[in-house]
């Protein structure tokens, strides 16, 4: 009989890994937004303004991912909470563990998600 604490291991270490990737991105944006803040301070025609908010923008699309990946980790743990976790939204069968171990976030089988594209 399988035990429900098999896929949720997985899902545990992506919200750890997304949490270290957050706060790794976080510490970056706060360094640029520092490294801004002084130089602007001496020059308003900051020949580095360009590539910084170029490395700004790169930075804050990374963000977005991991926080968009966190949610989808949150409502995979809420799918835990009412037992639907593992179950395709769809068609309502299991979802392989296999492919939860790879994709801890997936809410469709293989079939339904490639059906959806
Ligand atoms: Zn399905």
């Amino acid at each position: 009989m399988p035990t429900p604490h098999g896929p949720t291991v997985h899902l545990q270490r992506a919200r750890v890994t997304a949490r270290d990737r957050l706060a790794d991105l976080d510490a970056q944006i706060a360094a640029l937004r520092r490294a801004r803040s002084g130089e602007s301070d001496d020059d308003e025609h900051d020949p580095d303004g360009a590539p910084l908010s170029g490395e700004w923008s790169r930075l804050e699309g990374l963000r977005a991912d991991v926080e968009r990946e966190l949610s989808d980790i949150d409502a995979a743990f809420a799918r835990v909470d009412d037992g639907t976790y593992g179950i395709c939204l769809d068609c309502g069968r299991a979802i392989p563990v296999g492919r939860l171990e790879v994709r801890p976030t997936a809410d469709r089988c293989v079939a339904c998600a490639s059906a959806q594209r």
